[in-house]
């Protein structure tokens, strides 16, 4: 068995060393691709001997394989390791309203995507089968072999058990075992966190917030939440509720929301109260884009809000003023409270785009301490709905890494292993 020829040749490092390098040497390559030898090894700061051996063992797990040879830097040349071809990774974005599944190769690139709508209020068997479903169609898509599986689903995940604890108006989803729910299914680690969190994990990735150890993302969608990352780790909190700034109070006397208190953020701005704004705007006549819509819709939604804004429509903008303001207290404090790198505001409502972000940039700069704004860039999110996906795909890469290379595993593995 060549787990225990390691453990042997290899006294002096411990069991959780060896495979802790191993998941750092895949997420090194996940995170700047194909290296040579040398170069992973003097990344990681790992002696070439035992970088061969680890190489192997993975190799031998299929999942990293040759890539050629490394230009030559005189001596000999040095060979090119990647991750493996056909690894795959799938990331889930369940929000309240749509669910959104991508297949992903290592890198957490994405092959193949697919997005349909879907009232979260449903329940859970009913969400996760059409998760299951639509999975299976992207994996026919972009086929090869499943590793992990990440979720996010729009409410206070409790990320150690892998369920919903408590989420206000989703009956029956309260401590439903998601995450092992899934992994019967689907044989492999499965990962459950809170959407807001995987799409700030996205957009650290494969965003405007690359490589960035400290920024906040926003998002504002049918609800608002908030992804706090901190030295590059996100911050959840001791429940898994941390960032869930939508039911920050603003006012006393606000309007009723979802959550059964008055004078929420979300109560304000959330997806649900924009329509809701905008259907009385329509009907009392000042907005006439808005009244047109409606008479061609009969319903309103948050994007028409977005359309008549691009119409230049002035009581629309004043909607967007008004909401941008709100969301900018709330931003405002937090950057006193965090003090981020970056702020990113991402979901459907971010599509209200430059009228939103310079509401938000004015209230933010003129209400932090000059020395948290002093250089702090306020920007809208570029993923266009795939920071979930992608976050979801990454936070999944992580822990597929690491079930992959811990002894339980390694020892468990296939005799010819
Ligand atoms: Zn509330």
């Amino acid at each position: 068995m060549f787990w225990h020829q390691v453990a042997l040749t290899r006294q002096d490092a411990t069991v959780e060393e060896t495979s802790g390098s191993r998941a750092r040497l895949l997420a090194a390559l996940r995170d700047d691709g194909p290296a040579s030898r040398v170069e992973l090894g003097e990344r990681l700061g790992v002696q070439r001997t035992r970088l061969a051996a680890e190489l192997a063992s993975l190799e031998r797990y299929g999942l990293v394989e040759p890539a050629g040879h490394a230009a030559s830097r005189g001596g000999r040349r040095s060979t090119m390791v990647r991750l493996a071809d056909n690894l795959r990774l799938v990331g889930v974005d369940v929000g309240a309203t749509s669910i959104d599944v991508g297949v992903t190769d290592a890198r957490c690139e994405v092959l193949a995507h697919a997005s349909e709508p879907c009232d979260i209020r449903q329940g859970p068997m009913p969400v996760l089968g059409r998760v299951l479903a639509m999975t299976a169609t992207v994996l026919r898509d972009a086929p090869g072999r499943l590793v992990g599986v990440g979720i996010g689903l729009p409410g206070p995940v409790s990320y150690r058990d892998g369920m919903l604890v408590a989420p206000p108006i989703m009956p029956g989803w309260d401590r439903f075992p998601v995450r092992d729910h899934l992994a019967r299914r689907w044989g492999c680690p499965v990962v459950v966190d809170n959407d807001v969190n995987v799409m700030a994990l996205g957009e650290r990735h494969a965003g405007v917030a690359r490589s960035l150890d400290d920024f906040v993302f926003v998002k504002v969608g049918t609800g608002i939440g908030c992804g706090i990352v901190v030295s590059g780790q996100v911050y959840r909190g001791v429940q898994g509720a941390a960032g869930d700034i939508g039911h920050i109070r603003l006012a006393d006397d606000g309007p009723v929301c979802s959550c059964g208190e008055v004078g929420c953020l979300e109560a304000y701005f959330g997806g649900a109260a924009l329509a809701r704004d905008a259907m009385a705007l329509a009907r009392s006549g000042r907005s006439p884009v808005l009244t047109q819509l409606l008479e061609d819709h009969k319903e309103l939604a948050a994007s028409d809000v977005a359309t008549a804004v691009a119409a230049g429509d002035g009581a629309a903008v004043g909607l967007v003023r008004d909401g941008g303001r709100r969301l900018g207290q709330v931003i405002a404090s937090l950057v006193s409270f965090v003090n981020p790198g970056m702020v990113v505001i991402g979901g459907g409502v971010a599509g209200l785009g430059h009228q939103l972000l310079s509401e938000v940039r004015s209230v933010v700069y003129r209400r932090s301490l000059p020395l948290a704004t002093g250089n702090l860039p306020i920007v809208l999110s570029e993923l266009e709905g795939k920071a979930g996906v992608i976050g979801a795909a990454w936070s999944a890469s992580d822990r597929a890494f690491q079930a992959v290379t811990t002894s339980d595993e390694a020892v468990a593995a296939p005799a010819q292993l």
